[in-house]
């Protein structure tokens, strides 16, 4: 036995000049002292030898062990700190006098096509505000006249905060403060992000973009809302669209209607961005429901107000020929820079 050990030790050192890295160094524990390892294999033959010796075999084997154990631990220690000493000396040499190419980036495509829908806006008189991401309940909810039964306010469909507030699951919640802040005479747009618990997939989004208007003054009728609406998407299109209203609900609104656009790519013959109906589903709206106009103060015996959405991620995907909602909150600068505005 002692042989052995003294064979093990000497195969060990041997060894051991020929580790370089971590990993040799953990081949080389597992060869000695891993649960099939050398010094492993020759405990077992302590039983044998004769009981005079075994004091001495005992110590010898510990010695023998714990030589490979510390010379294991030293090599690791130096191969760490070499590993340092590289590190610092091939560290990346910034020199901070060369010139740095950056290419010339370009805005988000939804933000050039905000920016397009504000400036048709603003030329018809409007004016562009905007509402707080984090509402409380009483704006994102009670203001817009959704009941306390309605299934809006579930856990499953909106993002509460464990303050009882929420992240604004539309623009509508901004529609108080924007109508006591306007009052009777308001032509405003609020474009905003809005939030949904929503599962998400190509054609839905936990998050996605809004613009809302609403106007309020002395006779607003449905012919106002279709004018502006109108107006505001053929300039959008560039070209005269044709619009349809068809009848909607919302709480905030009444009467309440969905309005069409016929499809500026196809004319209304049907085509892949239509769905083939030759239609498109753009803008919710309606006329501003009385009690919305009485929770902001405004007599609604005497004003009447219409207001409406623009399905503005559909319109910048429509716009700008991208098929996967995602993209928009991506990132992802392969698709986003290239990009161009399809109309
Ligand atoms: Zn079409």
């Amino acid at each position: 036995m002692k042989q052995t050990l003294e064979q093990i030790k000497k195969d060990f050192n041997l060894e051991l000049g020929n580790v370089k890295t971590l990993s040799d160094a953990e081949n080389l524990r597992v060869k000695f002292l891993g649960k099939k390892g050398a010094i492993t294999a020759v405990m077992p033959m302590l039983r044998d030898v004769p009981a005079e010796q075994k004091r001495e075999m005992g110590m010898l084997l510990n010695e023998v062990k714990n030589h490979v154990q510390n010379s294991l631990d030293e090599k690791i220690k130096q191969l760490n700190e070499q590993e340092i000493e590289n590190q610092i000396n091939s560290a990346e040499k910034i020199d901070i006098t060369m010139p740095v190419n950056l290419g010339v980036g370009s805005l988000h495509p939804r933000t050039i096509i905000q920016k397009e829908v504000e400036d048709v806006f603003i030329s018809m008189g409007f004016v562009v505000d905007t509402g707080n991401e984090v509402e409380t309940e009483f704006n994102n909810f009670d203001a817009v006249n959704v009941p306390s039964s309605h299934p809006a306010r579930d856990v499953q469909d909106t993002f509460w905060l464990t303050n009882g507030e929420v992240l604004k699951t539309h623009t509508s919640a901004a529609q108080n403060r924007i109508l006591k802040k306007y009052g009777t005479n308001a032509r405003v747009i609020f474009p905003g992000r809005c939030f949904r618990n929503e599962a998400v997939d190509a054609g839905h989004e936990n998050t996605f973009f809004q613009i809302e208007g609403v106007i309020v003054n002395e006779n607003v009728s449905v012919a106002n809302l279709i004018y502006f609406m109108k107006e505001m998407l053929s300039k959008v299109f560039k070209k005269e669209v044709e619009v349809r209203l068809r009848p909607g609900f919302f709480p905030f609104t009444e009467p309440s209607f969905e309005m069409d656009v016929k499809c500026p790519f196809c004319g209304g013959k049907g085509c892949p961005t239509c769905g083939g109906s030759g239609w498109i589903e753009l803008c919710p709206c309606g006329m501003i429901h009385p009690n919305v106009l009485k929770m902001a103060g405004i007599d609604s015996n005497k004003y009447s107000g219409c207001a409406f959405g623009l399905g503005f991620d559909r319109l910048v995907m429509i716009k700008s020929g991208l098929n996967d909602i995602r993209v928009l909150n991506s990132g992802n600068l392969k698709i986003l820079k290239p990009f161009k505005l399809n109309i």
